[in-house]
């Protein structure tokens, strides 16, 4: 059975994990390149040394995007802020460096489309691709949450255009562009305009008991990519399955903690989550999501702490989904309400049969 990825779509968290990583283990060959997310340090090409083409761009835009990516990397930004910055010169200038504006501001120059108001430097700062791009990321970072932010909102409050959700046709092209001018950090991208974190990876030296989150279900689907469930709501995340799902068949099953942890968000029937709640982990190591509980049926509040085994709710089908289950996120530390569009979940299954649970 299809379950619904819906959390998925939203589902997502900060990327300020590494502090509270004590060990990650990258499986399979393809680890390196799964580690490196949207999450860590970006990476970038010499601008004179990027491919012919990628997608609908080449030649001159693909050095500016190079040039791009090189303004944020400078900032010790990471991929994710690469990925906006390109989005948004794409939505600006379709990453051509244009020394002419528009209706909506005449003096708007360069791949960003900066005003002549003195925020964004002088005329030759706006026409230069690398000095632009800083000067977009300096006030990216500035924007309160910017990780969190799903992209296109980001990107807007930077840029203010018009219409908010402007930006977000330019999403998977510009993951796409990062992707393939990124080298090795720029693989796990995913080129849809994710930011899957290292999903083989697990958080090491957790202890504690654990225990099954939903007694008696199998796991009905697993974490990574997938298309997205018909009948559910899409979107630009909705191919990457940031969590795990777990079905009981036939009934309606108890949701419990996994391990001691303290429940910082409850909500219920909260768009896509549906009913839910996230709980840290109380040695905060890591952050975990359930979602779609039935509605009413929660059984925790905000601030308790609860042991492994305590029931938090019951298995419903609130929010995005095809049908009953459980959906379960893992974040990397200890967060207060991972739900970004700039995702930091990890794989939950390795980490769950490390610690003897089995399913
Ligand atoms: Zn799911």
């Amino acid at each position: 059975m299809k379950q619904g990825s819906s959390a998925a779509v939203l589902a997502v968290a900060a990327f300020l994990f590494a502090p509270v990583l004590i060990v990650m283990l990258f499986l399979g060959t393809g680890g390196a390149k799964a580690a490196a997310s949207c999450g860590v340090g970006g990476t970038s090409v010499a601008v004179g040394n990027v491919p012919a083409k990628v997608g609908a761009f080449s030649g001159k835009q693909l050095e500016n995007a190079a040039a791009i990516m090189k303004a944020a990397k400078d900032l010790g930004l990471p991929a994710a802020a690469q990925i906006l910055g390109v989005q948004a010169a794409i939505g600006e200038s379709t990453l051509n460096v244009i020394d002419y504006g528009d209706a909506a501001g005449p003096d708007s120059r360069g791949l960003f489309q900066q005003r002549a108001n003195g925020a964004w430097g002088s005329y030759a700062d706006r026409m230069d691709p690398h000095t632009s791009a800083t000067n977009f990321f300096k006030a990216l970072t500035k924007v309160s949450g910017w990780e969190q932010l799903e992209p296109s909102t980001a990107i807007h409050r930077v840029q203010r255009n018009t219409v908010e959700d402007h930006y977000a046709q330019f999403r998977a092209p510009a993951a796409e562009i990062v992707k393939a001018l990124g080298g090795e950090a720029g693989a796990g991208i995913d080129a849809s305009g994710a930011c899957p974190s290292a999903g083989g990876a697990v958080v090491g030296q957790l202890s504690g008991k654990w225990v099954h989150p939903l007694p008696g279900a199998a796991m009905s689907s697993g974490y990574g990519p997938r298309p997205a469930p018909p009948g559910t709501v899409g979107g630009v995340l909705a191919n990457f399955h940031y969590g795990i799902d777990f079905a009981t068949p036939g009934h309606a099953g108890t949701i419990v903690a996994v391990t001691d942890m303290k429940i910082v968000k409850v909500r219920n029937m909260d768009g896509l989550f549906g009913t839910g709640v996230t709980g840290q982990t109380t040695d905060g190591k890591l952050t975990v999501g359930y979602y779609h509980m039935e509605a009413g049926s929660v059984r925790v509040k905000e601030g308790d702490v609860v042991a492994a085994g305590t029931p938090l709710g019951t298995e419903g089908a609130t929010g995005n989904v095809t049908g009953r289950h459980l959906h379960m996120e893992f974040f990397p530390g200890a967060l207060p309400n991972p739900m970004v569009p700039i995702n930091q979940t990890t794989d939950p299954a390795p980490i769950l049969k490390a610690q003897g649970v089995n399913f």
